[in-house]
């Protein structure tokens, strides 16, 4: 198993965890591009957005009501950002779906994905 995500998930590497459920795991980014920067990950190993189907359909609702309850844990729920970039020339470097969750700014956020 190459997949870094899924080995963070595993436990085989360390992460800095901020949610955990039976489906999805939320933690803090190695590198953060803004002062709060967390990506939700679903357990299942998607490769990016082109491989969700509507078999999915229950899995993608619960992130996309995960996302507001997890900017509220970290205080961010004034403002944040989620981003996802699909494919090696959007920028995708890690090839397990996840969704960046952003925020922490002043009073002018800068799109910094
Ligand atoms: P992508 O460009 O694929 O959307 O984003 C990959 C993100 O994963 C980057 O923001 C990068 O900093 C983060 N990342 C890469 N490797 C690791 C790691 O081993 N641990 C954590 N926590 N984040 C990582
Ligand atoms: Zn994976």
């Amino acid at each position: 198993m190459e997949c870094i995500f899924c080995k963070i998930i595993k436990g085989e590497i360390p992460g800095k965890f901020v949610y955990k459920d039976s489906q999805m795991v939320v933690f803090r980014d190695i590198s953060p591009k803004a002062p709060v920067h967390v990506l939700l990950v679903p357990r299942k190993h998607f490769e990016s957005l082109k491989d969700v189907t509507l078999n999915d359909a229950e899995l993608m609702g619960k992130v996309m009501t995960k996302f507001p309850e997890i900017a509220k844990k970290l205080g961010i729920e004034r403002g944040f950002k989620v981003a996802v970039n699909n494919g090696r020339s959007a920028g995708q470097l890690v090839f397990h779906l996840h969704f960046h969750i952003l925020g922490g700014w002043g009073k002018s956020p800068g799109w910094v994905v």
